[in-house]
């Protein structure tokens, strides 16, 4: 028996709660773990309420990361007492998630925990951690550079977003970050925010087809109007890398930032990013662009029985930073 977190729905109810499972629950899976943390990201706080669409079928266990330690393997990879890191495809989707203190996965989700980090520090980027260094990555390989001028986060107080600005702060970006939390100025500024802009600003009543170049690049969580502004005001021959849909999914721009100022726009999958990348971009996160020093201000742990109440806050947009579940020692 062990413990994890379930979402049910009937047609007369819905509930997320704590209940004990039987190693005979979980889905089929060439790699049995035990979970040591797992970490709250929009898209489970999404997992979590009945209108979320994402989950296909119940009862279900969320968490769309984790990391643990191998029990059994019938893959040649893997074998027990390896550190591993699980994300991505269709954990905490379609397949029980991380929310639980054991997991069974296909051995192809399986993501060695690379040297450089520990179980705990990979939980507090998690899936946000990753998406937002493939977003680096990305504005990197289109010849965005330190020198080239500023770059803007939106939601930088978000998972994401706060990964964002402490990485992009480590590799000596000059980095504007946007929020609408006026409460969490000083916050941005310790994990290396220069400039701290209201997140309003960039959601103007009418926004101009091309407007002031301010940004050489931009990693957006956020979507919709916030995403078609941004492009508006990126500098000629700038990126701007997407991600997010947490202020809408419409983007309402048109031609002319691409067509006459030779901008960017990067999608950012990290669900189905191809496996050698993963391995290379775990990798960098560990080692050169890891913003030392600054986990313990990104990070606020949680347990189980806690996790309702955060997941509510994410959907709000009420989370600060990266919440990290402790699961088992
Ligand atoms: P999060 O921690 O909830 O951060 C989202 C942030 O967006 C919030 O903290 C808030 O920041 C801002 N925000 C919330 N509601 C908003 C609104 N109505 N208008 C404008 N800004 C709003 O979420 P996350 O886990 O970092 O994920 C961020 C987004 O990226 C989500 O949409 C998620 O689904 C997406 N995502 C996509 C991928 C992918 O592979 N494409 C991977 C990871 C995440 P401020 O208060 O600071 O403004």
């Amino acid at each position: 028996q062990f413990k994890a977190l379930v979402v049910d729905k009937t047609e007369e109810s819905f509930s997320v709660q704590v209940k004990q499972l039987a190693l005979t629950d979980l889905p089929e899976g060439d790699v049995l773990i035990k979970v040591h943390y797992s970490s709250v990201n929009y898209k489970d706080g999404l997992a979590s309420i009945p209108e979320g669409k994402i989950v296909q079928t119940y009862p279900f266990i969320p968490g769309i990361d984790l990391v643990g330690v191998v029990i059994s393997s019938k893959d040649f990879r893997f074998k027990e007492g390896d550190e591993v890191i699980v994300t991505s495809y269709e954990l905490g989707v379609s397949h029980f998630g991380g929310f639980s203190e054991y997991a069974r996965v296909p051995a192809d989700w399986i993501v060695p925990l690379p040297k450089g980090l520990s179980m705990r520090e990979a939980m507090i980027y998690g899936t946000a951690g990753f998406t937002a260094a493939l977003a680096i990555k990305r504005l990197q390989e289109n010849g965005v550079q330190p020198e080239n001028g500023p770059i803007l986060v939106t939601g930088a107080t978000g998972g994401a977003g706060s990964i964002a600005v402490a990485m992009l702060s480590k590799l000596k970006y000059e980095v504007v970050a946007s929020t609408g939390k006026t409460t969490e100025h000083e916050y941005l500024q310790k994990i290396g925010a220069k400039k701290i802009i209201d997140r309003n600003e960039l959601i103007p009543e009418k926004i101009k087809a091309l407007g002031k170049q301010n940004w050489a690049g931009a990693i957006d969580a956020v979507g919709g109007k916030t995403l078609a502004y941004v492009i508006s005001t990126t500098k000629y021959g700038g990126s701007v890398a997407a991600f997010g849909l947490t202020g809408g999914v419409e983007i309402p721009t048109t031609v002319f930032p691409f067509i006459l100022r030779g901008v960017n726009l990067l999608g950012i999958d990290s669900v189905y990013c191809p496996m050698d990348v993963r391995v290379e971009v775990w990798k960098k996160m560990s080692n050169e662009w890891k913003p030392e020093g600054l986990f313990e201000q990104l990070v606020n742990e949680i347990t189980l029985v806690q996790l309702p109440d955060t997941l509510d806050k994410i959907v709000k947009g009420k989370v600060r930073g990266r919440t990290i579940v402790k699961i088992s020692k």
